[in-house]
């Protein structure tokens, strides 16, 4: 028997992927939770039916989402993850020098569980219980109101806004992310796809342009997320890509991120610069 899972994209148009095995099904208070060793990408985390992260292509999203924020900021110590339950984010996190303490804030347990069972390499850190990893089960949107001044970067790795997620995406959160940030810091949060989510993309960088002095968007090339092009939506209160010098500062082994690409992939196509302008 030949067994297929596929996330609808939209109401036309779906990504399948054919399955060996179904490694773990289950549903927590949030969402239903499962991995599937797939036959294309390896072991895949699926939740509510949406792919999340794939062995065979994570390094591209966990890179982009660590490193690009953390090379912005000239000394980041200090940093938050909201989401990010499968652990590949904090895992690229830990890899800096200079951060000294990440706390990561998952609102699902059972997300934890999953990951460290099933892809130990995606979730290393917290495996290893990484020293500057304090990692709390709750609510991220509770978190950050409550939180002042306290991170030099903050990195939402959320997933879409519908559930437990769609907290994330307002205005009233981006205020909260803005107060819990030092006064130079800034944050990222991976947004969607610029061809398939554009209402929501222009509303939130609205949002974003309320708030904070400096807002810019890059891009990277994700197999299993829509379209396979992601954008990913950063909000500063002082620093910026353009003024970015790596001369002096660390090198790391990477997959998909490198040094040309912590400025070229602020580099848009016309109508995503026209979506968010
Ligand atoms: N790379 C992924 C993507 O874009 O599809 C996101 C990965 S990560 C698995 C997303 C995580 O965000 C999920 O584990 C989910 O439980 C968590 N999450 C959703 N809403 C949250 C909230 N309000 N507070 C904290 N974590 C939340």
């Amino acid at each position: 028997m030949q067994l297929w899972c596929t996330e609808n994209e939209t109401e036309y148009l779906g990504l399948t992927t054919r399955v060996k095995e179904t490694l773990f099904a289950g549903k927590s208070e949030f969402q239903d939770v499962a991995v599937v060793d797939t036959y294309q990408f390896g072991r895949m985390l699926v939740l509510d039916g949406v792919f999340q992260t794939s062995i065979a292509e994570e390094f591209v999203y966990h890179e982009m989402i660590a490193h690009i924020p953390l090379f912005i900021h000239p000394n980041p110590k200090k940093v938050l993850v909201i989401g990010g339950g499968d652990g590949g984010a904090v895992r690229e996190v830990v890899r800096h020098d200079t951060v000294e303490k990440v706390e990561m804030v998952e609102i699902d347990g059972l997300v934890v569980e999953v990951s460290k069972k099933y892809l130990p390499q995606i979730s290393k850190a917290m495996l290893e219980n990484n020293p500057k990893l304090d990692l709390k089960i709750g609510d991220g949107i509770g978190h950050m109101a409550a939180a002042e001044n306290e991170y030099d970067v903050i990195i939402v790795d959320c997933s879409d806004p519908i559930g437990p997620g769609e907290g994330l995406f307002t205005h009233a959160f981006y205020q909260n992310v803005y107060k819990a940030l030092k006064p130079d810091g800034l944050f990222v949060q991976q947004t969607e796809s610029p061809f398939y989510h554009q209402p929501l993309i222009q509303r939130l960088s609205k949002d974003i342009k309320d708030i904070f002095p400096i807002h810019e968007m890059y891009l990277a090339h994700i197999p299993i997320y829509p379209g396979g092009m992601h954008c990913f939506t950063i909000g500063s209160k002082k620093y910026a890509s353009k003024d970015v010098d790596l001369s002096n500062r660390q090198k790391l082994e990477t997959k998909y991120y490198n040094e040309e690409l912590q400025k070229a992939a602020f580099a848009l196509p016309n109508f995503v610069k026209e979506l968010i302008k």
